[in-house]
């Protein structure tokens, strides 16, 4: 018997009592106290989701990507536990697990997959706390400066997280954001390596509104720091890119959107490769082919 991690859960319990109990908000604190007695309360809870774990991450698009991604699997039928838009750091996943955990620290229901939204910076200590299935690599915008310096301070942390992983955590990464592509050069096993992205050919109507040019995260080459040309420019620093220096250029897709339309209702649905999103007061349909890897 684990003392320690039972006295974490039962301590982590009680404080999510009483917080509730005074009515005082916030989702860190029981979190917060159950690692402050067990700093492994969440390497030891991870066993216990019966698939796994697939952490997703990026500055934009974690909580649309979470929905969508547990529509896909909660229509296979798997029981999933997710943490809330707010609670993205560790202590705040820790405090979602904790409400699902009875006090050995096994889930009082079958748990298939844990889908967590995770902070750019906190992903490094939460992704190796969890040893996650699957990481998804969204994108990285500079609206975090204050508290996280340079985008390329991320960048090199995650590269530092991709070199530390078990090797055999796949990982998914956003193919029209640069910077993101480029964490795929230190995947060691390629087999684990998954890029999704925007077809060449997509039609283009629905992102002309959202184009701007204003401020760009990855104008230089990651690798050579020569700047970068684009053929066909998505969203600020997101597109058709390629260096002309070296070899960097956007890679073929495993995933590939190929077409968006707006559409006058919103129903969220996945049906043969295709679901509807409503993005930015816009409903958008968009469809979807796989490329299946040997
Ligand atoms: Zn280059």
């Amino acid at each position: 018997m684990d003392i320690q991690y039972i006295m974490a859960i039962l301590s982590g319990k009680l404080t999510a009592f009483f917080m509730k109990a005074f009515r005082r908000g916030g989702t860190a604190l029981p979190g917060l106290v159950a690692e402050t007695i067990d700093k492994n309360v969440l390497k030891k809870i991870s066993p216990h989701f019966k698939r796994g774990i697939i952490l997703i991450t990026g500055t934009n698009g974690k909580t649309t990507t979470a929905n969508i991604l547990a529509n896909i699997l909660r229509q296979k039928g798997w029981s999933l536990l997710r943490n809330s838009a707010g609670s993205n750091l560790k202590r705040g996943i820790i405090s979602t697990i904790l409400k699902s955990i009875n006090l050995k620290g096994e889930f009082k229901n079958k748990i298939d997959f844990g889908i967590f939204e995770c902070d750019e910076a906190a992903l490094i200590e939460i992704a190796l706390s969890l040893n996650p299935q699957i990481i998804l690599f969204n994108n990285l915008f500079r609206d975090q400066l204050d508290r996280y310096g340079e985008v390329e301070t991320v960048r090199k942390k995650w590269i530092n997280l991709i070199q530390n992983l078990k090797t055999d955590t796949k990982i998914i990464l956003n193919a029209d954001d640069p910077g993101v592509k480029s964490l795929g050069d230190y995947v060691q096993d390629k087999k684990n390596l998954f890029y999704f992205g925007l077809c060449s050919s997509i039609n283009q109507e629905h992102l002309k509104d959202n184009t701007t040019y204003c401020i760009t995260d990855f104008e230089r080459c990651p690798i050579c720091g020569k700047e970068l040309v684009y053929d066909e420019r998505y969203f600020s620093h997101l597109g058709n890119y390629f260096c002309k220096n070296c070899s960097f250029k956007k890679p073929s897709l495993d995933v590939c959107v190929k077409n968006i339309y707006c559409i006058p209702f919103f129903i969220f649905y996945i049906v043969r490769n295709t679901f509807k999103i409503l993005a930015k007061n816009k409903l958008i349909k968009i469809s979807y082919s796989f490329v299946f890897k040997p």
